[in-house]
């Protein structure tokens, strides 16, 4: 494979930059890729996938050090403090909020596109099913919640050989709705150390913000930081952690300290007064720990996972691409609210059909635990400029999610499909960026760039501020670098697929496929308006 693409690098095709020239020669490496020499396939995802899509021993990217080390979810809250400690001249969180709200609602009245109401509600009734589902408890229970066992239906536990345990369980998993499904080795360094104190639903603004803020696509993806399963040492910064349930003390410290609320959300001084009495106390954080325990426990201390939870179902769930191409609003934002809805809906419903086969089974969205680095080591796709999941399929226009269990399967292998190198001279979504949040550099590195990044591995590092002080501006949770991507496409058109298998094989440092990608105007913003009308959703939404 490698010499197959030092002799592509070589050639003058690439060095020739055109259209044209690209054009004439996709045909000849397509079929070079599609032949019969090219190897042997990655197999798992649960989907047929194609020959330049190569299954490895260990993930292209997430090398790591000795300075790696379990995530601390609560360092990931520094994100949270006044504005003001982060940059100069700044105003406070909830200055900085009210001057967003105030935005939002002219930008509302004026029927400014993608923001007006039916915009902006699409984006709250897709958050639904997402607000119901907190860390071990609801449809994300640790424990069964409605299915029958195979004791009560008179019969033995589901038994097969690894392969087909695995077979069904992915074949399930798509049934539900996963877009990719694989297996991977469980990995306790992916494990954050604790599930933050959870602040109270609140029913103004602020809450609104707060959960925005909470479901931010870069701080919940970034930094999944790969190591295979041989790795000794894994790595991932804090994005995972931002569950939308979950805050950490500074945000529990300035909501209550803000006075713009508290009449709609306390109705009598005395609800105010015990408010008060809990904010004056120590958050209680609940440390996520493993023991050798039959069923996984949700105690008032601590998160207890079993340690015969030796497999991972690792699953990516697609974003509705025509939303996100409309991009940075409000509506644009509903792609990732139903991307958080159905995440839950189906590792819930993954998790009782595998407790109805007769094993234990933990369904978790962002919470718990990094779910990049579990998409890696089970093949979904590799970690790319973004920080971020990209996919073969989908791009990284997917929402990530697993359920830890006993139930033994056979086990995937990560993937390599020329991404790394292929991100090394794209750029496109560094270049996309409006906060130039995301690195330049042409290699990726140890060196992190914030409290939001985890030491120890090597990544393309991202400023999740800049991001986030970004959100604020637009009003929106953006999400225009994974609009960019040249892998976010809606479609199997064959030129993409030609496309993306000599990207496997020639790295195209000097830019190639990027000006393909720009000369069929791909990544460019869609009139948010015509959304309604002119390109209404299927009925399979991600
Ligand atoms: S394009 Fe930049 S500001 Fe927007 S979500 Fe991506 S990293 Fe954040
Ligand atoms: S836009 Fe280009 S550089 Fe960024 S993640 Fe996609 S392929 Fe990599």
């Amino acid at each position: 494979m490698e010499e197959l693409r030092k002799h592509i690098r070589r050639r003058s095709l690439l060095k020739a930059g055109g259209f044209v020239a690209a054009s004439g020669a996709l045909g000849s490496i397509w079929a070079l890729v599609t032949g019969t020499g090219a190897g042997a396939s990655a197999s798992g995802t649960g989907l047929k996938r194609p020959r330049w899509i190569k299954a490895v021993s260990r993930p292209t990217l997430g090398e790591t050090n000795a300075d790696y080390k379990r995530f601390s979810g609560l360092d990931m809250f520094a994100l949270y403090r006044p504005l003001k400690t982060h940059r100069e001249g700044a105003g406070s969180v909830e200055a900085e909020q009210a001057s967003k709200n105030k935005r939002l609602t002219a930008w509302t009245n004026e029927k400014k596109p993608g923001f007006s109401l039916p915009d902006r509600q699409l984006s709250e009734g897709g958050f639904t099913v997402m607000h119901s589902a907190k860390p071990g408890a609801g449809l994300l229970s640790w424990s069964r919640i409605s299915v029958h066992t195979p004791e009560e239906l008179g019969t033995q536990r589901y038994t097969a050989s690894p392969e087909e345990m695995a077979n069904t369980v992915k074949t399930a998993a798509r049934f539900y709705g996963a877009g990719l499904v694989g297996v991977a080795r469980m990995n306790e360094a992916y494990f954050n150390l604790q599930v933050p104190h959870r602040e109270p639903q609140r029913k103004d603004q602020p809450q609104k913000d707060a959960q925005q803020r909470d479901q931010h696509p870069i701080l919940q993806n970034h930094d999944g930081g790969h190591r295979s399963a041989e790795h000794s040492m894994a790595q991932h910064s804090g994005g995972e952690h931002h569950d939308a349930e979950h805050r950490g003390s500074e945000h529990s410290t300035a909501q209550h300290s803000s006075g713009d609320h508290h009449d709609s959300e306390h109705p009598s001084g005395g609800e105010q007064g015990k408010d008060q009495q809990k904010a004056a106390q120590p958050p209680q954080d609940k440390d996520i720990v493993f023991e050798d325990v039959d069923v996984p426990e949700v105690t008032d201390a601590k998160f207890v996972i079993p340690r015969k939870m030796k497999w991972v179902v690792a699953i990516a769930i697609p974003m509705d691409i025509e939303l996100l191409s409309r991009t940075p609003t409000p509506l644009g934002d509903a792609a990732t609210a139903m991307g958080y809805s159905h995440s839950a809906f189906v590792v819930s419903s993954l998790a009782e059909f595998i407790r109805g086969l007769g094993y234990e089974a933990i369904p978790c969205v962002n919470d718990t635990a990094q779910s990049i680095p579990f998409a890696v080591d089970a093949g979904l796709g590799e970690l790319s400029r973004l920080n971020k999941l990209v996919t073969p399929e989908f791009g990284p226009a997917v929402r990530l999610c697993k359920v830890f269990t006993d139930m033994p399967m056979a086990y995937d292998r990560p993937i390599d499909f020329g991404l790394v190198e292929f991100c090394k001279g794209c750029k496109k979504c560094a270049e996309a960026c409006p906060s130039r949040a995301l690195s330049f550099d042409d290699e990726p590195s140890f060196k992190t760039r914030g409290p939001w990044n985890n030491p120890g591995h090597k990544a393309w590092f991202e400023d999740s501020y800049k991001c986030y002080e970004y959100w604020q501006k637009s009003g929106s949770s953006c999400g225009v670098c994974i609009a960019s991507c040249p892998y976010t496409k809606g479609d199997q058109a064959l030129i993409h697929e030609a496309v993306k298998a000599t990207a496997s094989i020639a790295p195209p440092a000097d830019g190639v496929f990027r000006v393909l990608d720009d000369a069929f105007g791909y990544g460019k913003q869609h009139n948010p308006e015509q959304w309604w009308t002119k390109d209404p959703p299927s009925s399979r939404r991600g």
